[in-house]
């Protein structure tokens, strides 16, 4: 039977991405597409960045494959207005992904596009974990004519779930990322990691370091990582951070996962307003993607390795779009990495 993939296309160059990685798994194997409107797209049809219907869709399928949302379009400070990014959040919840993968491999023929010396990131290869339900993006939101607040909390049920990811994960290593110098939730997560270590994974090892201090190691000594385990927040910006070690934030992919039902994979990189329009969008983040979703989503490992060698192959023939110092578009991208398949 067909796998059953919702495609949320998105805004900015997200279409331009998304239809050619529909082409590139049409050449791997029986997938049933059914493409919904998301993030700004959805905004300007039905005022809502996610409609209970594409949500009930998403729930149904079997994978959930999105590009990116957002544009200047859309950009409001007003609260009462509704944002793109409304959308990630409600799938997140709708879905009950709590747990956010994004690997960070640098490719050989990619040493010199980063901005680091290839001395220092020949050879890393780590995994970010991010809790995605939970902590400040999700706490309470309040705001007076003077002054805002919101609110971080963590439960010990949700740090245990997404620590087991973190250790199910690493080949030898977990480092726990945290404040647990200032903050309550850190000081609570630093336990709860703890005793989910000794009690379930003392086969691996474990170290606690403060987000501060793993922000610098990431760019000074990257090799010196296996998973980072760390919460929302602090995710997000060191995922971000470890993205550039690849050369572009055009490079990466990421996988949200859930206790059961669809996972959702999508590019780390944004909607690129800038250059949006123009086929100038790197096709590799959201076509790495697409081989977690083969891996991760629907248990297609073969066809995963498939993808993921045909990026590599046709960067190590050159491909070099412009956010990797080099001229091709993203025509010329997918038909160099169709070639490799
Ligand atoms: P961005 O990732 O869209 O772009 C940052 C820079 O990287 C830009 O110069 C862009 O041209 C470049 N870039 C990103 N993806 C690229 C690709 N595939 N190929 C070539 N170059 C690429 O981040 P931003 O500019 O901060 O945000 C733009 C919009 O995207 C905003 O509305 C933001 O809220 C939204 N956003 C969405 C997501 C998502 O959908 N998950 C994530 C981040 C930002």
């Amino acid at each position: 039977m067909a796998h059953r993939i919702v495609t949320l296309p998105g805004d900015g160059i997200g279409p331009e991405i998304m239809a050619p990685t529909l082409e590139l798994l049409d050449r791997l194997g029986d997938f049933e597409f059914e493409e919904h409107l998301f993030g700004g797209a959805s905004i300007d049809a039905h005022g809502v960045a996610l409609t209970d219907e594409v949500l009930a869709a998403c729930r149904g399928a079997d994978a959930v494959l999105l590009a990116a949302v957002g544009g200047p379009k859309w950009d409001t400070t007003d609260p009462a207005r509704p944002r793109p990014e409304q959308g990630l959040l409600g799938l997140r919840k709708g879905l009950g992904l709590y747990a956010n993968l994004r690997p960070v491999k640098p490719l050989p023929a990619l040493y010199d596009a980063s901005p680091l010396r290839r001395e220092r990131i020949e050879g890393t290869d780590l995994l970010v974990v991010r809790e995605l339900t939970g902590g400040i993006y999700f706490g309470e939101k309040t705001r007076t004519a003077t002054s805002a607040s919101d609110v971080c909390s963590y439960t010990t049920a949700e740090i245990e779930r997404i620590a087991r990811v973190a250790f199910e994960a690493a080949r030898a290593k977990v480092t726990s990322v945290d404040k647990a110098n200032v903050l309550e939730t850190s000081r609570l997560w630093r336990e709860v990691v703890s005793e989910v270590h000794s009690r379930e994974f003392p086969h691996i090892q474990l170290e606690h370091v403060l987000v501060d201090n793993a922000a610098m190691q990431l760019v000074s000594s990257p090799r010196h990582f296996d998973t980072i385990l760390t919460e929302n927040m602090f995710g997000d910006i060191l995922s971000d951070e470890a993205a550039m070690l690849t050369g572009s934030i055009g490079m990466l992919p990421s996988a949200s996962l859930g206790a059961d039902g669809p996972g959702m994979f999508e590019p780390v990189h944004g909607s690129a307003p800038d250059i949006a329009g123009q086929g100038l969008a790197n096709p590799l983040a959201m076509f790495l993607s697409a081989a977690m979703l083969l891996r991760h989503g629907l248990g297609l490992a073969s066809e995963a390795a498939a993808v993921e060698l045909a990026v590599a192959g046709a960067l190590a023939a050159g491909l070099r779009t412009p956010d990797l110092g080099g001229e091709a578009g993203t025509a010329h991208a997918c038909k160099a990495v169709f070639e490799n398949i």
